[in-house]
């Protein structure tokens, strides 16, 4: 299991205020503690001009120079400094799944709202259409998609696509424009596989924000109010079908808000599980 992280994509000023941005830390101790073996790979932090491929200049330089208030609604710099390291990890992580064909890990969130020039919900630098942006640049790559299953709409995904002329680029689809409820969730399980197929056969690698903010008990539920076992199921569901596809997936945390912390890692341990389960031999 490849994880692309550094300790530098954890602002230190922000570990008391926001439970999120302990999560990649926590995450990988958890992941450790399960017993798989976890390989730690290297992580380049993005360049301005690499964020400035999905975003504004003058938006990027006003955040990193603390003139703009980023996602978490301040203008901190040593914040802005760590988004360089969270996008980077993404970005590591897809480019390794994209020339090695083979599934990647980045302990990362807060990239699904952010705007073409706007920061919005934890979120500040669109870290997937970078992503998408620079595989399509650096190699030709033709299709890429993005498999968003967080509880709420991959809205910045979009506009960002949209803003920069890469929407052709991108297969999209997002849990948060679904209504998604207790009383059609499993039907919506019940159809996942079919979904990854119909969208995604096409694609040359798979962004898989796992977002498990979609639980019954999360705070900021909205779509998907699924329980602790559904979750696990997707996850299988979704490795299961990638593989089967010959789908390289990059998998990245996105939300979770509930309290204690302790109950988001377990939540995130699930695609850990799920993925050994399903490569043994990795
Ligand atoms: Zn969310």
């Amino acid at each position: 299991m490849k994880v692309f992280y550094n300790k530098q994509q954890t602002a230190k000023v922000l570990i008391s205020d926001s439970p999120s941005a302990r999560k990649p830390k926590l995450v990988l101790q958890s992941w450790k503690k399960l017993g798989y073996p976890i390989e730690i790979m290297k992580v380049r932090p993005l360049t301005v001009d690499e964020l400035c491929l999905a975003h504004e200049p003058s938006y990027v330089q006003g955040i990193l120079k603390g003139r703009i208030k980023n996602g978490f609604g301040n203008k901190s710099k040593e914040i802005a400094k760590s988004l360089l390291w969270t996008n980077g990890s993404f970005v590591s992580a897809a480019t390794h799944a994209y020339q090695h064909r083979e599934s990647t890990f980045s302990p990362t969130s807060g990239f699904h709202h952010a705007c073409y020039d706007q920061a919005a919900g934890f979120c500040t630098f669109s870290g997937l259409t970078i992503a998408a942006i620079l595989l399509k640049k650096r190699f030709g790559a033709k299709k890429i998609g993005i498999l968003d299953l967080d509880s709420h709409s991959g809205d910045g995904t979009d506009q960002t696509l949209q803003k920069t002329g890469y929407t052709d680029l991108v297969e999209h689809y997002s849990l948060g424009y679904d209504d998604v409820n207790i009383y059609n969730n499993q039907d919506w399980l019940n159809n996942l596989s079919d979904l990854i197929r119909n969208r995604f056969s096409d694609c040359e690698i798979l962004f898989y924000q796992a977002g498990v903010d979609c639980h019954m008990d999360d705070p900021e539920v909205d779509s998907g109010h699924f329980t602790t076992e559904q979750i696990a199921e997707r996850e299988r569901i979704v490795y299961t079908t990638c593989r089967e596809l010959k789908l390289p997936v990059v998998t990245n945390l996105a939300g979770g808000y509930q309290k204690p912390i302790e109950k988001v890692i377990h939540l995130h341990n699930l695609v850990a599980v799920a993925f050994h389960e399903v490569n043994q031999q990795i």
